[in-house]
C-alpha cells in the first residue's frame, strides 16, 4: 500500500438544479436539491483510497451535520481522518446553481477550511512517513506552503493540483515535484493556452507536469524527458465532476507503486473515465478492482 496524505479542504456541495439560474430580485421555482460532499482535498483523499491507497486526511471541518457527513464519507472509502480537525464554526460549504444547460453558478464559504493555517501537533510526523503527498488551493495558503515544505524536508514527493488557478508563490513552486493543472489553469498559470507550451513554460518553475485535457485526454512533461500525451478512453460522459481529482488521486497511488509515468497516466485516464460515466463526485470514483478490469 502506499502512504499518501492529503492536505485540502473538504466541502459539502449544496446544490440546486433549475431551468435557469434567478438574476437579481429574481426568485425561481428550482427541480432538485442535493448534499453531496466534495472539496478538492476530500475528492482525492477518497479518489487515491478507492485506488488502493493508504491515505490519511489533514484539514478541517465543522462541529455541525456536515461535518460529521464529511467525516464519515471519508472514513467509509478508508481514509484516515485522525489529523482531520473539528473547529467549534460550520463546515466550509459551496452553494451551486446548475441549469438545464450544465453551467453554474457557485459561492464557496471556506467555514472550518479557512481555519487550517498551517500544519498542526502530529501532522509534519505523517507527512515525513509518507510516500506522497497532496495539495491543492483550498486550504489558506500558508498551510499549503508549510505542507510543501514539510513534505521537502523529508523528501517527500508533493502533487500540487492548482485550483482554484491563482498566482503562486515561487517559494510554494519550489517545494513542488510534479503539478497537475487541467488546460485552463495551465493557462491561467502561464498566459500560454496551447497545453505543450504552458507546460514548457512551467517547467521553468517545476520539474514535472501533467496538463489534463478533458476528453483530450492528458500530457505529461519533465525537464530531462520528451513530453507524452495520453489519450482518453472514449466513454459518454454524464458528469464530469470529480474527473480531475479521481485521475491525481488515482495517478499518486500509481507512482507511488513505482509505475512508469505514461503507465500512471493510462491508469489514471482509466480511473477517470469510470468516474465521468457515472453522475456525481466522490460517489462516482471507482475502486482499484475496477480500474484494475479495464
Ligand atoms: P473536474 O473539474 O471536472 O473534476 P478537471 O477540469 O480538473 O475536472 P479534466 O481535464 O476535465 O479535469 O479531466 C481530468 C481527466 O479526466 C482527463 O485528463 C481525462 O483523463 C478524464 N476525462 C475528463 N473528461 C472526460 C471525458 N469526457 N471522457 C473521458 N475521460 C475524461
Amino acid at each position: 500500500m502506499s502512504g499518501i496524505v492529503v492536505l485540502g479542504s473538504a466541502n459539502m456541495d449544496l446544490v440546486v438544479y433549475v431551468a435557469h439560474a434567478p438574476k437579481h430580485g429574481e426568485t425561481v421555482t428550482g427541480r432538485e436539491f442535493r448534499t453531496i460532499p466534495g472539496g478538492k482535498g476530500a475528492n482525492q483523499a477518497v479518489a487515491a483510497a478507492r485506488a488502493g491507497g493508504e491515505v490519511a486526511m489533514i484539514g478541517a471541518v465543522g462541529a455541525d451535520e456536515y461535518g460529521e457527513l464529511l467525516r464519515h464519507t471519508l472514513e467509509a472509502s478508508g481514509v484516515d481522518t485522525d489529523l482531520l480537525r473539528t473547529d467549534e464554526g460550520a463546515s466550509g460549504t459551496a452553494h451551486i446553481v446548475v441549469d438545464d444547460q450544465g453551467r453554474n453558478a457557485i459561492v464557496v464559504i471556506p467555514g472550518a477550511n479557512g481555519t487550517v493555517s498551517g500544519l498542526g501537533p502530529g501532522d509534519e510526523t505523517v507527512i515525513a512517513a509518507a510516500d506522497a503527498l497532496l495539495l491543492q488551493l483550498e486550504l489558506p495558503l500558508s498551510a499549503v506552503l508549510e505542507g510543501a515544505e514539510a513534505a521537502r524536508r523529508h523528501s517527500v514527493r508533493t502533487v500540487l493540483t492548482p485550483a482554484p488557478a491563482q498566482p503562486l508563490p515561487p517559494e510554494l513552486l519550489a517545494a513542488v515535484d510534479l503539478l497537475v493543472p487541467n488546460e485552463h489553469e495551465a493557462a491561467t498559470l502561464t498566459g500560454i493556452a496551447a497545453p505543450r507550451g504552458a507546460a514548457e513554460a512551467l517547467l521553468r518553475q517545476v520539474p514535472e507536469v501533467v496538463i489534463t485535457m478533458g476528453a483530450a485526454g492528458s500530457l505529461y512533461a519533465a525537464r530531462d524527458a520528451a513530453p507524452v500525451t495520453v489519450t482518453a478512453p472514449r466513454v459518454s460522459a454524464v458528469d464530469t465532476t470529480g474527473a480531475g481529482d479521481t485521475y491525481v488521486g488515482a495517478l499518486t497511488v500509481a507512482l507511488c507503486e513505482g509505475r512508469p509515468m505514461p503507465e500512471a497516466m493510462r491508469w489514471a485516464s482509466a480511473a477517470a473515465a469510470l468516474c465521468v460515466r457515472r453522475p456525481g463526485a466522490s460517489t462516482s470514483m471507482p475502486y482499484r478492482t475496477e480500474i484494475e478490469v479495464r
